[in-house]
């Protein structure tokens, strides 16, 4: 486990006045890595730090580092986040005292002047997918979600045998994640109507959002090399917000028997930056189960798995619509809920049982976690659930109903873990707008 060390301390502050107000997403205990681009330059690896990111190639060339310093700088100098990740945690962690010493208010004015040199404003540049993703699983660990919208497909038998004894997965597809802010169209796909004897192709009629993490892979493992669940955090190069967008049409002509296709594989939205397992150290929780539950198997269970195995991250759901927009109104959040809460499995757990069989994960892999739906109806992460299978439509302030996401619909998850004596850390935004089908 990570031990909390002075980078945590929640008294630490930065010469970048904007990492220091209480409800920065980015302040000096956070350091997330993400991509960044320039107005016609190339892609650089950045940390966000307040409203700036650290653009790590002038730092590379600006700052006074070690000749260590200056070899863990490199592949991030070289616009490289994966090479980086592959390093694992001990490079993570050297390179994160280095950048908070660096950037504490602490520092000599002239460090910080040529330091200084390195920040861009983030309203300033383009944020990218935050690393090159090879592969891309979508786990279903939200035990609420798979309930839920079990009790919608099967009333009489929700939660299939196998769901509290194997971390439930799929592979997905990586070549359509997509960044923080990327539009995207309504897919189609072969649809057939309860009324109809043959499906047809057309345009989705239930797109919708879930509310999900990103794991990011860093060290890889080979092929053929089961990573014990004791080892499997040292694989974990940190978590994002990702939306995995769903067409609920499709999917319910699709998934049987062997599970989601096209319904999943028009578009995924990343947050640009991940957040390391350093920053969300302070913010771990134990894992439990029911008494009455089936305990995991032995290769999915350790002491420090029991003991601290989930993560303490709050989650929001915002939408906003075209009218809203029009009339200047703010989103609306549609639901609260929380990863410690909704899930089933940790994140230990996930790289143990994606493993077991042989399985290489590479730097840069994503595990997506699955609908993180709290226990709550309230706090549901799609529409699916939160409209009850479309039957009763929410109602927004300004009078308008969503079933399923109209054209031009904004979603925008946030996450960020609190509590006290820690300082806040924030996740960032993972916003997109669906668009009206292309003909
Ligand atoms: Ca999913």
């Amino acid at each position: 486990m990570i031990e909390l060390d002075a980078t945590h301390d929640p008294a630490l502050r930065s010469w970048v006045a904007s990492a220091n107000s209480p409800q920065a997403d980015f302040p000096i205990q956070n350091l997330p890595f993400g991509r960044l681009r320039r107005a016609g330059q190339d892609w650089r690896i950045g940390v966000a730090i307040g409203d700036e990111v650290l653009d790590l190639r002038l730092v590379a060339e600006h700052g006074a580092w070690s000749e260590e310093l200056h070899g863990l700088l490199q592949p991030l100098a070289a616009g490289d986040l994966n090479a980086f990740m592959a390093l694992g945690g001990a490079a993570r962690h050297r390179l994160r005292a280095e950048l908070s010493s660096a950037l504490a208010a602490s520092v000599a004015p002239s460090a910080q002047s040529a330091l200084a040199r390195c920040l861009v404003p983030q309203r300033e540049v383009e944020l990218g997918v935050p690393c090159d993703i090879g592969d891309y699983t979508d786990f279903y660990i939200g035990i609420h979600h798979a309930t839920s919208v079990g009790k919608l497909f099967r009333p009489d038998n929700p939660l299939l045998p196998n769901y509290k004894w194997v971390p439930i997965g799929y592979h997905g597809r990586a070549s359509t994640i997509l960044p923080d802010g990327r539009a995207f169209a309504r897919p189609h796909g072969q649809i057939k109507a309860p009324d109809s004897e043959v499906p047809q192709l057309r345009a989705s009629q239930r797109v919708d959002f879930e509310l999900e993490m990103g794991v990011v892979i860093g060290q890889g493992n080979g092929v053929g090399e089961a990573v014990p669940i004791e080892r499997a955090e040292e694989h974990v190069f940190g978590l994002t917000l990702f939306n995995d967008w769903s067409a609920r049409d499709v999917q319910a002509w699709e998934y049987q028997p062997l599970g989601p296709f096209l319904s999943k594989n028009f578009a995924s939205t990343i947050s640009p930056w991940i957040v390391t397992l350093e920053a969300l150290a302070p913010f771990r929780a134990p894992f439990a189960r029911p008494a009455d539950d089936p305990q995991p198997l032995p290769y999915l269970q350790c002491d420090t798995n029991r003991n601290q195995g989930a993560f303490d991250v709050q989650l929001e759901v915002w939408l906003q619509t075209a009218a809203m927009r029009e009339r200047g109104l703010p989103a609306h959040c549609i639901s609260r809920s929380g990863f410690a809460q909704a899930a089933y499995w940790t994140v230990a757990q996930m790289v143990a049982h994606h493993t077991v069989g042989g399985c290489a994960l590479r730097p840069g892999d994503l595990l997506g976690t699955g609908t993180l739906s709290g226990p709550e109806p309230q706090q549901a992460g799609s529409l699916l659930e939160l409209s009850q299978g479309g039957r009763k439509p929410i109602v927004l302030p300004d009078g308008e109903q969503r079933s399923f996401l109209l054209d031009g619909d904004c979603i925008t998850l946030k996450g960020a873990c609190e509590r006290p004596g820690a300082a806040r850390i924030g996740f960032g935004s993972c916003s997109a707008t669906l668009l009206a089908a292309v003909d």
